[in-house]
């Protein structure tokens, strides 16, 4: 089902996007060397009860996981890129984190992911990869707007993640979201222009560019959910929910966001 937002849903929207912009960027500031992802878990909860909004993690239980997730933010380190189960583990100097949230408030959901380096140490590699998703990100956004098709996001997202030299994994990618989390239509992270549904006003699709450094294959973790690089490697990921609009498209999960 593709759902089209009216004003009112469409302000509410504004609204779910917004809190979460706001929680991942103080999350942001909080994860430090020696931060536990349990914390970030905690400190998402507590910000998700405060605002009186709804995880759509905690209850979550697709085909794929194991059960009901049981957390309120994804959170992957370093080799880990999806569905990361919070886990007593405690960050290191460098790490790369991922925290994926999800959050629905008054009906209507938004989600967002960003990946950042904790600590002082930079590795040059796992700047650019981070940088990739973000550009990648941008392009889908520009070429979305009222008559564009999927396959021109898929294409503008692609097209930066393959110039970059990174491979493409094409079982994950955005997606329509709106009063629940995920649905129709796929945003996959490669395309052919010209191709696919056609955007119109009032449309909400998460777009989600991620990569992993040197394969496209992924293997799940012991805990039944994580998803981590086959090779070990290092993965990034960036999200941002977007509503098209009447002229373009409108990034609802920006931190700044007034309310
Ligand atoms: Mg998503």
């Amino acid at each position: 089902m593709i759902e089209i937002l009216n004003p009112t849903l469409l302000a509410r929207a504004r609204e779910t996007g917004a809190l979460v912009g706001r929680i991942l960027h103080t999350l942001r500031g909080r994860s430090a060397v020696g931060t536990s992802l349990l914390d970030i878990d905690r400190w998402t909860k507590s910000m998700i009860d405060e605002a009186g909004a709804q995880s759509c993690y905690v209850d979550y239980a697709p085909s794929f996981g194991r059960g009901a997730f049981g957390h309120y933010i994804c959170t992957a380190v370093n080799d880990a890129v999806l569905h990361g189960l919070p886990r007593d583990y405690t960050l290191a100097d460098g790490d790369l984190l991922t925290l994926d949230l999800a959050v629905s408030k008054d009906g209507v959901a938004a989600d967002a992911a960003i990946s950042f380096l904790v600590g002082d140490e930079k590795p040059p590699e796992s700047v650019e990869m981070i940088s990739a998703t973000e550009r990648a990100l941008a392009a889908g956004i520009a070429a979305a707007g009222p008559g564009a098709r999927i396959g021109d996001l898929s294409h503008a997202i692609g097209t930066v993640l393959s110039e970059a030299g990174y491979p493409i994994n094409t079982q994950f990618g955005g997606h329509g979201i709106g009063s629940t989390m995920h649905q129709d239509p796929h945003v996959p992270n490669t395309g052919r222009p010209g191709r696919g549904y056609k955007l119109r006003p009032g449309l909400l699709l998460a777009l989600e560019p991620w990569v992993m450094a040197d394969t496209a294959e992924l293997v799940t973790d012991a805990d039944g959910w994580t998803l981590r690089s086959a090779t070990g490697c290092r993965t990034a990921h960036t999200e941002h929910t977007i509503a098209i609009t009447d002229d373009g498209a409108e990034i609802l999960t920006l931190p700044g966001r007034a309310q």
